[in-house]
Parts: C-alpha cells; structure tokens; sequence
C-alpha cells in the first residue's frame, strides 16, 4: 500500500542535481518519485497510488511486483548471480528452448534491451546476405543506440543525423493518414508496391533486410490491414530480403499471442524482442533467427556480444515471466479485456469530436485526437505538444491516472492484468478528459 515517504521532495532534488534523465532538457524533467507498486498501481513518495495505463513504456505486462518474478530472482541471485557470457547455463538453455517453441525459429542471442537488439539483428543481417542496406519505415522507433537510432524513421533519430549509412526508410501502413494523397483503399494496394518500388530504385542486390515493428508502438500504434504482412513476407522472398520484426513492444502478450505477427500467419527471419520479455523485471532483449541463419553461424564468426549478455537473473526473471503468462492464462485474458476495450474506444469515437480515429488490438491502443474530424488536423502538431493536449495531460495527472501521450496520440496500453473495473476506471478518466478538450475545440 502506498505510504508517504519522508523526504520525497529532496529524492527528487538529488535525482535532479546529480543524474540525468533520458529524452529530456534536463531542466524540465519531472519524474515523479516511484516508492512502490502492485499490479496495475505505482505508488508515489506523497501517498498516491497511480494507475499505470502505459505499463512503464509498456513494459510491464504482468503488473508491478508479481511474487513469482521476484522468488526466482531471488533464488538465482542465491544460486549464481554472474556468469560471463561464454558459459553454458541452466537458465541459458532452458530460456532459449522456450524461445524457439513459442517463436517456431531456431536460437536466440540474448542482448541487454531493445535497442541493443536490432544492433544485432540489423548485423547479423548483413552479415548473413552480404548486403549492405536496411529497410525500416518512418513512423517507427527501434531504439536508441546509433545503429538503432537511426533505423529509427521518427524525430527521435534527428539529434544523430546522418548517422549509420545503408538505412533506407519507406512510408508506413497508416490507413487514416495514407501518404501521397491516396485514398485508404488507395494505400492498403500501394503500401506494398510502393516498399517494392524502393527495393528496384535501390537495386535488390544491396538490401540485406525489412525491418519493422511487429504491430508499430509509439508512433501510434498502426495496425496493418490483413493483407499488409502476406505481401511483405511475399515481397521479401521475391528478393532473398530478411524480414526481422522488432516485437520490443508488440511481442509477448501486448496483443494477446507472443508475437503481433501470428495474427497474420507469417513467420519472420529474424525477432527481436525485449520490454515484455522480463515484464521489465531485469534488463533483457533477445535476437531469435530461424534455421538458416543460426545455421550459417555455426560456422561463421558472429561479431558482438556484451559482458553481460545472458545475464543469469535476467533469463531466470525472463523464465518465470513466460510461466506467468502460461499458468495465469494471460494472453486469453488480454484477448477477451481487448474486445470490451475496442468497444469502450469506438463509443469514444463516436461521443467526441476531438477522437478522429481509435486503434486497438489486444491491450495496445492509441486515441488519434484532432481538432476537426472532418479535415483530421491533429490536436497537436507533428513532433509538437498543444494548450490541448496539455489539457489531457493535466487531467489526467489531478486523477493519478498515469498514461504515455505523445503528440496528438493518447496511449492506452495497460499492465496485461488490469481488471474490467480497473481499466474501466481509467477510460472513464481518460473520457472526462477528453471532454474537457472538447470543449477547447468546440
Ligand atoms: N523497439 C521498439 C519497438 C521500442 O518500442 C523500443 C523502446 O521503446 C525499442 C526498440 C528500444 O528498446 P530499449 O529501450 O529496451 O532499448
């Protein structure tokens, strides 16, 4: 339960004065002091006991402080806390074995995060063709290393421009603002010719691999339409092109199965995967490949690897994660809350004029606010804030409803155990924010 905690305001001086915060001018961070938490609560150092709708930048899916998690990390810290990354393990294998079962791909390389994980998987790539570009998409977000940063297609990459060479972006499935002025039905046939289009200007030869998130997160969760993955998977095999998917965000039960892809039944070359691998319970990102690849390192030189790669109490946290996922019947859970919270959204699409458009699938889902529905001009600008959006914000910050909003986007991605009433509870505040933009706007 949440307490007050006796020198809250000075935490957070210290925190101030002698760190840094990430993605911030330093001095307009205003983190909150984290005490606690429990399920799909935080608690804060006032007494407050926040409802997590983005799940620590949906991470983690089964909720704060889950007994199970924190008893085997407790006992691999007792058993063995360290191992470099050259030895065998238990966790190593028994992790891995699970990987390939739930993926249907061959081995997994184990990374510290995300980013660090289509580091890897954009090298292996080119290392396995030989060829010397990646494909990535604009509104997209891999992480923030070099590498990844700039496969990176939104303005989060501009600080390292030009970056690392051989990215290539492409125009991504967002069928409520399709580009080149086309018609959504327009853009769900040119979404994929205009992808080979690029690949023939490029010349085939050079593309080593597509790399896109499984379902895209925060560039506002754009859920292709049905045929969009067949086709790309088609497109790739006309060009001997590797399709890794980046499921850092999509994967491990966000959308109600492990990976966003087995909604379309393909099957990707490569998987990274990281946030909801642990539930964010210790630090962890894998690299899964399928046979071919892995084959082709059993003897070839694979060039990368951390000190602390397959770190012992991540896999086991990692471990007894899945078996959350499995023994408490989570995925069915998230599949059956997100037809109840589809339907919660398009009754908001419906009641304001500021929701132009909602997109859901499982428990990822995004409010597109604007202020006109019919010219769809966003509540706030492109890589901007707004006095509206500012509105929402602040709302929902007076009720401790914690949510991640980003430009004219509203997320609702909460802990994969959120009750009914919890998430009820949550929209109903995210509606009563809303009306107050409402009335902004009208
Ligand atoms: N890929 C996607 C889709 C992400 O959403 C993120 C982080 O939000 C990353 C990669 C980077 O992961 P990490 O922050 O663990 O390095």
């Amino acid at each position: 339960m949440p307490e007050m905690h006796p020198d809250s305001q000075h935490i957070i001086e210290e925190n101030r004065e002698f760190t840094m915060f990430s993605w911030s001018v330093q001095n307009q961070a205003n983190p909150i002091h984290m005490t606690g938490g429990k399920g799909s609560h935080f608690f804060d150092g006032s007494g407050n006991a926040w409802l997590d709708m983005a799940s620590q930048l949906v991470s983690i899916n089964v909720g704060h402080q889950h007994p199970k998690i924190l008893q085997a990390i407790k006992d691999q810290v007792d058993t063995m806390c360290f191992a470099g990354p050259g030895f065998a393990t238990d966790v190593r294998a028994e992790l891995g074995r699970k990987l390939s079962e739930v993926t249907g791909l061959a081995k997994s390389f184990f990374t510290l995060g995300g980013s660090e994980a289509n580091e890897n998987a954009m090298k292996m790539a080119r290392l396995y063709t030989g060829r010397p570009k990646i494909i990535t998409r604009y509104r997209s977000y891999h992480g923030a290393t070099m590498g990844s940063m700039t496969a990176s297609g939104d303005p989060r990459r501009w600080p390292v421009e030009p970056g690392v060479p051989g990215i290539v972006r492409v125009f991504d499935p967002y069928m409520y603002r399709p580009p080149l002025g086309m018609t959504a039905e327009q853009w769900e046939e040119g979404c994929i010719s205009h992808i080979e289009e690029v690949i023939q200007m490029e010349g085939p030869h050079t593309i080593a691999a597509i790399m896109v998130e499984g379902i895209t997160g925060s560039n506002g969760v754009l859920v292709p339409p049905d045929s969009y993955y067949p086709r790309l998977r088609a497109l790739c095999d006309k060009y001997s092109i590797l399709l890794i998917t980046d499921e850092v965000m999509s994967g491990f039960g966000r959308t109600g199965t492990w990976l966003a892809t087995q909604h379309y039944g393909i099957k990707p070359d490569i998987v990274t995967c990281a946030k909801g691998l642990t539930s964010g319970y210790m630090p962890l990102g894998a690299v899964i490949v399928n046979d071919k690849i892995a084959d082709y390192f059993e003897t070839h030189f694979l060039a990368g690897g951390l000190t602390y790669s397959g770190h012992p109490v991540s896999l086991a946290a990692a471990i007894a994660n899945i078996k959350v996922y499995e023994e408490e019947n989570i995925f069915e859970h998230v599949r059956e809350l997100g037809v109840h919270l589809g339907q919660r959204l398009e009754a908001m699409k419906r009641k304001f004029a500021c929701v132009g458009d909602v997109r859901y699938i499982g428990l990822f889902s995004v409010l597109e606010l604007v202020k006109d529905k019919a010219t769809k001009e966003p509540l706030a600008p492109f890589n901007g804030t707004s006095p509206e959006m500012g509105k929402l914000a602040a709302h929902l910050k007076s009720k401790h409803i914690y949510a991640m909003l980003r430009f004219n986007w509203a997320f609702v991605c909460p802990p994969l155990v959120i009750t009914k009433e919890e998430l009820d509870h949550g929209l109903d505040m995210y509606e009563e924010a809303l009306a107050l933009v409402d009335q902004m706007i009208l």
